[in-house]
C-alpha cells in the first residue's frame, strides 16, 4: 500500500499513522519529499482497510497495490484450479458443458432431457429444484421431489448434478443429491449463505451478482475460499445495464479478464444472459473463444410448455446443433469438449 500525505502534514500526524501501521504488523517505510510524505507500506496490505487508513489525520490518498482478495487471485496461485466432479474435470483443457431445463417440472420431463443431452456427450445436468423467481406467484420449483428426479436421471445417464441452493437451511438436502452447489445471482452477496457453502466441500457454482462488480464477484469467490471450501467455479450470466432488447447484457470480455486475475474455472451462461434463443449459439461459440472452461445452457423437451424461461430454452434438438458448433470452436482454440 502507497499512502500519500497532504501538502504540508506536520510530523505528529505523520507518525500518528505510522504506529497503527506498525501495531497492525505492518512494516511502513517514510519518504519525506519536499512538499509532501509518502508512506511505502510493506506487508500483506489485505488486512488494512483502506477507508480507516483514509480517515486518518493528513491522508490525502490511499493506493492498494495487491488485490483486495487474496486466494482467488492469481497472484497467490498461478497455476489454475481444476475442479473434479466425479471425474469430471472443470478447469483444464476440455470445456465443461453444463444443460438441462431451467427448473426440474417433473420425472419425465427430466428424464427424456438427461437421455438425448447424454447421448450428446453432456456430462453435467443442470435443473432448479428450488427456484428464485422475481414474483411470488410463479412457479418456484419441485423443492426435494425435484432433488429426487434429478439425481434419478443423473445416475441413469452417469450424469453429475448442478442445482441452486437459495438458503442455508436447504444446504444439507441440496448437497445429499447434488454433486455441483449452486448459488444464483440474486444471493451472490448473500455472505451467511456463502460462508456456509465454503464450510462444505461439494464444488461451488457461484454466479456473477447482475449489478456485481468483478471485485465484488471475486469478493463473493473469497467468501466461499476463506471458509476452508477451495471448490469454486466462476460463472458470467450477464449483467444489468440500459439495454432492453436483451433480459441482460452479457459481459463476455468478463472471461479473458477473469483468467487474468483469478486461477479459478470460468462458465458462461448465454441462456440467462441474452434471454433469447437465437443468441444463444453464437454466445456459446463466442464463449469458448474467449477462454471459458464450460458452458450451461437450458435446455427443455417442450420450452413453449416450459413453467419457467421457455422463450430462452433450446430444444435437445437444436442444443445438438450447438454443441457441434462449439466443438468446432473449441478445436480451433486447442480445446476438447
Ligand atoms: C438459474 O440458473 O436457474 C438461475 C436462476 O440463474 P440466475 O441466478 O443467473 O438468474
Ligand atoms: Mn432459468
Amino acid at each position: 500500500m502507497i499512502i500519500v500525505m497532504k501538502k504540508g502534514t506536520e510530523q505528529s500526524k505523520v507518525a500518528r499513522l505510522i504506529q497503527e501501521l506498525e501495531s497492525k504488523g505492518m512494516q511502513p517505510v517514510p519518504l519525506y519529499g519536499v512538499e509532501r510524505t509518502v508512506i511505502a507500506v510493506i506487508g500483506d496490505e489485505r488486512i488494512l482497510d483502506e477507508h480507516h487508513i483514509s480517515s486518518f489525520p493528513g491522508v490525502s490518498k490511499v493506493m492498494s497495490v495487491l488485490r483486495p482478495y487474496k486466494l482467488a487471485s492469481r497472484e497467490t496461485q498461478t497455476e489454475p484450479t481444476i475442479i473434479d466432479v466425479k471425474g469430471i474435470k472443470i478447469g483444464g483443457k476440455t470445456i465443461a458443458m453444463m444443460a438441462g431445463p431451467c427448473s426440474v417440472e417433473s420425472e419425465d420431463q427430466i428424464m427424456s432431457v438427461a437421455k438425448d443431452l447424454s447421448k450428446m456427450g453432456v456430462k453435467i445436468l443442470r435443473g432448479g429444484a428450488f427456484k428464485p423467481r422475481t414474483g411470488p406467484y410463479s412457479f418456484e420449483g419441485l423443492g426435494e421431489e425435484g432433488l429426487r428426479y434429478l439425481r434419478q436421471a443423473a445416475n441413469k445417464y452417469d450424469m453429475a448434478i448442478v442445482t441452486e441452493v437459495m438458503e442455508i437451511d436447504q444446504i444439507e438436502k441440496v448437497a445429499e443429491y447434488a454433486d455441483i452447489l449452486q448459488i444464483g445471482t440474486r444471493n451472490m452477496q448473500n455472505f451467511n449463505l456463502l460462508k456456509a457453502v465454503g464450510k462444505t466441500q461439494k464444488p461451488i457454482f457461484l454466479k456473477r451478482g447482475m449489478s456485481a462488480t468483478i471485485t465484488e464477484f471475486l469478493l463473493a469467490a473469497e467468501y466461499i475460499l476463506s471458509n476452508g471450501n477451495p471448490n469454486v467455479m466462476l460463472c458470467e450470466r450477464g449483467i444489468r445495464t440500459f439495454e432492453t432488447e436483451t433480459r441482460n447484457t452479457l459481459a463476455l470480455a468478463t472471461v479473458p479478464l477473469l483468467k487474468e486475475l483469478t486461477h479459478l474455472p470460468i462458465i458462461v451462461d448465454p441462456s440467462h444472459g441474452t434471454g433469447k434463443k437465437s443468441l444463444v449459439a453464437p454466445m456459446v461459440k463466442a464463449a469458448i473463444a474467449a477462454g471459458a472452461d464450460g458452458i450451461m445452457v437450458e435446455v427443455h423437451p417442450n420450452p413453449e410448455e416450459a413453467l419457467s424461461d421457455g422463450d430462452q430454452s433450446l430444444t435437445p434438438e437444436e442444443f445438438k446443433d450447438v454443441m457441434k458448433e462449439a466443438r468446432k470452436v473449441a478445436l480451433a482454440c486447442d480445446r476438447e469438449l
